[in-house]
């Protein structure tokens, strides 16, 4: 087959003879190597920088300048191989097909820079691309033999003509293969991997084409002589093609070089903005854990710091009013004990709901820990403040569904104003705190403003406190008085509530009220109510020994003593060291007490019930105690709070409230005092209902020891004077049979009153 004048798989001609004496130049054969070698390192170059580039022009731009450096080589190398080729002839290049095979070798390292901008390669792909791009080095190969003109003709080798090409395809496949494979990594490695995949192709490439020249038999005409070529310019040819292809190759490295610096570059600034940016993120959400309540979302108290000062600074300014609001949620701590800390959290995030709702946008809200709130709001008068505490006290009646319950809930406020009660912040604040514990102490469900005589008042708290501490260390001012508790079964006083006093030096008789709290946040309280139940159990060991052996003493007991392990122990000695029946005491305590560590709790008073030692629940009904909760606890006695009998008779709803406190309790085999008894119809009515005892200024105020002989006879007396009277029980009365003990007691009790 002739094509493009070479013989291809054609046999040698019957005629002619074979030019024999071809050599090859060797230092042209070596620059060949080193000539593809360099291209085909530029080419990896380019590959790698092509596929790197995020910008599709860029990408563009190194897959031309890889097929160029490719090309170049694979021409160069060709090209200075042929230049090596010293056959004994004149020989000559033709221009057009010498053009025209470095236009193939474009066209094929073209085809093998586009394979790589695949982003994903199947075998099938691989295989295309090396078939592409082998038959098309073959090809430039051939055409590029072609261009060799001179007397002889060209014969090739059929094997060896398919061999080159096999090369070709082969090497091809290597070639892109290990161009993807390079295509992502760093490091020395890689770069030595780069090396050796570069002499690997470039001996590819050499070796398809020495395949090719292998497979080449030149023939001359029968008898025409060999000649020598006149002046043999090869060497400077090869040089300069050599060079200018190095030239080629080395300024690509270096483009990709410089590049892949920039990118690196870029790469580092992008990183190093992604990473501003997260640190930017990460300061914005610290800034918002430290200054804001991560549970209702309003300002925490490091928050509220930062921006009470900013409006202080302003309003110093101005000297326009500020007003500073405490708020404190009553008896918050009760849903807790009771509920548990997450309804607590959902009933605080209800709350701060509500009172944002009732302030303006721009008041301060902040929630301090715990159930306590402050809001700082601009005025332009003082009633502004009340008007804003009694929308928020308004607002949190609302009813609140939680855990299955409906609860409302109240608020105690306390209110200083700058600059008339302070000009700093600390002064503000303490000032609000003074005017918000006067609300709670009048009862809480209150709002109160800071003056002056609070702060004499708290000054006052503080050596009434110091004062208790040496009264307790010193045994001197303390007193127990006691209340008669009467039993209206058998119409006579069964037991006596012992409740403190203290003979003051300067304010003379003062009640438990005015100190108990202090005892309580100060850790006197233990030591209080041990003092307190020494005393009681004296106290009614001497009254035994007068007569009276069928009293008990009820002493109370309050959450802090409750907490500790030693009570068990503390009520043994005082019930020894008195001498005193372990049945003729009990202790009260107050559903509070109770709601801290159940297990531990019930394990106490197991231990001192062990003993002996009745036990009542104090101030029923004003905690959130359930009845599966009262059932667990070991206890023979149910106070019933005076609240429950104000206003009865005359509240229908706390009459059922009672009836049906009654018939729960008698259920769970408790008996029931209703203490503050203070009216004939309020006893009629217990007596009716069923209630077991009955305590309240009506029978007798809290008296001391020495008086509690008269009033004890006072009261037995007034029983057995009227007594009598009362067989004709009244017969608008219902609940107990006529005769029953209970019925009698009420009816005696309250003719007694007219
Ligand atoms: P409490 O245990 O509920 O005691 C009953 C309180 O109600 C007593 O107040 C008593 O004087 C008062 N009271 C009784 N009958 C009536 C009535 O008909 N009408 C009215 N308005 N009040 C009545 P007191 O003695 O001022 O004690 C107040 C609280 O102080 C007690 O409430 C108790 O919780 C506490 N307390 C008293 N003594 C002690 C003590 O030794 N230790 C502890 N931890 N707390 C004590
Ligand atoms: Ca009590
Ligand atoms: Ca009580």
């Amino acid at each position: 087959m002739e094509w493009l004048g070479l013989q291809l798989f054609a046999e040698l001609p019957a005629h002619g003879q074979v030019v024999l004496d071809c050599h090859h130049n060797p230092f042209l054969v070596v620059l060949a190597y080193v000539v593809a070698g360099a291209a085909c390192f530029a080419t990896l170059d380019m590959a790698d920088r092509q596929i790197h580039s995020e910008e599709p022009r860029a990408r563009r731009q190194w897959k031309g300048l890889g097929a160029c450096c490719l090309a170049s080589g694979i021409w160069a190398m060709h090209f200075i191989s042929l230049l090596a080729y010293q056959p004994p002839l004149e020989v000559h290049y033709d221009m057009t097909l010498t053009a025209l095979s470095l236009f193939i070798a474009l066209i094929a390292a073209w085809l093998a820079m586009n394979q790589l901008d695949r982003l994903h390669m199947q075998p099938r792909h691989y295989l295309q691309a090396a078939l592409a791009i082998g038959l098309g080095i073959g090809v430039m190969h051939y055409v590029g033999m072609a261009a060799l003109q001179s007397s002889a003709r060209q014969y090739y080798q059929t094997p060896l003509v398919v061999a080159s090409l096999g090369i070709a395809v082969v090497t091809s496949l290597v070639a892109v293969w290990v161009t993807r494979y390079l295509g992502s990594g760093s490091g020395t490695r890689h770069l030595a991997m780069k090396y050796g995949a570069a002499l690997i192709m470039a001996a590819g490439i050499v070796f398809t084409h020495y395949t090719g020249m292998a497979a080449l038999s030149l023939v001359i005409a029968e008898g025409a002589p060999a000649q020598l070529p006149s002046a043999d310019n090869s060497l400077q040819l090869g040089l300069s093609i050599g060079f200018i292809t190095l030239l080629i190759s080395a300024s690509s490295i270096s483009a990709a070089l410089a590049d892949k610096k920039l990118q690196s570059k870029e790469h580092d600034l992008r990183r190093v903005n992604v990473l501003l940016s997260q640190l930017d993120q990460a300061r914005v959400s610290l800034q918002q854990a430290a200054h804001y309540d991560a549970l209702t979302n309003l300002v925490n108290r490091r928050g509220f710091n930062q921006v009470f000062a900013e409006r202080l600074a302003e309003h110093a300014v101005t000297e326009s009013l500020l007003a500073v609001m405490f708020l404190d949620i009553d008896h918050f701590k009760r849903i807790n004990d009771s509920l548990g800390h997450a309804a607590g959290d959902e009933l605080l995030k209800v709350i701060a709901a509500h009172i944002r709702a009732a302030t303006r946008s721009q008041d301060l809200v902040a929630r301090f820990g715990g159930d306590e709130f402050c809001i700082v709001t601009s005025l332009h008068n003082r009633d502004e403040a009340r008007k804003l505490g009694q929308r928020i006290m308004q607002r949190m009646k609302e009813p609140i569904d939680l855990g299955g319950r409906r609860m409302v809930m109240t608020t105690s406020i306390g209110i200083s104003i700058f600059p008339d009660d302070g000009r700093s912040a600390e002064e503000l604040l303490k000032n609000a705190d003074l005017a918000l514990y006067q609300s709670k102490d009048g009862g809480r469900n209150n709002l109160n403003f800071f003056n002056s005589s609070l702060k004499t008042r708290a000054t006052l708290e503080l050596q009434l406190e110091e004062e208790l501490r040496v009264a307790l260390l010193e045994e001197r001012g303390l007193c127990v008085y006691y209340q008669p508790i009467f039993d209206l079964h058998d119409a006579r006083v069964a037991k006596l509530e012992a409740l403190v006093r203290w003979h003051h030096p300067q304010q003379g008789l003062i009640g438990p009220d005015r100190f108990i709290a202090i005892a309580e946040a100060n850790g006197l309280i233990a030591e209080l109510d041990q003092w307190v139940l020494q005393r009681a159990c004296r106290d009614l060991a001497d009254l035994t020994r007068r007569g009276y052996g069928h009293l008990k003493v009820t002493v109370n007991c309050s959450a802090v003593t409750l907490g500790r392990e030693e009570l068990a122990s503390d009520v043994e000695m005082a019930l020894l060291q008195a001498g005193l029946a372990a049945r003729q005491l009990e202790l009260e305590v107050t559903e509070n007490a109770l709601m801290g560590d159940i297990h531990r709790t019930i394990n106490l008073l197991k231990r001192i019930r062990g003993q002996g030692v009745g036990l009542s629940i104090d101030d029923f009904g004003t905690g959130y105690s359930s009845l599966a909760y009262l059932k667990r606890l070991p206890l023979d006695v149910l106070k019933i709070d005076r609240s429950f009998i104000q206003d009865v008779p005359g509240s229908q709803q706390d009459r059922e409230i009672v009836q049906a406190i009654l018939i729960m309790a008698h259920t769970l085999h408790l008996q029931v005092v209703t203490e503050g008894v203070e009216t004939d119809e309020q006893l009629a009515f217990l007596a009716t209902q069923g209630c077991d005892f009955a305590q309240g200024f009506l029978l007798s105020r809290p008296v001391a020891l020495s008086e509690l002989p008269a009033v004890l006879e006072r009261l037995d007396r007034m029983d057995s004077t009227v007594m009598g009277e009362c067989e004709t029980a009244r017969p608008g009365l219902q609940g107990r049979p006529a005769d029953a003990p209970g019925r009698r007691a009420g009816a005696s009790i309250a003719r007694r009153g007219r």
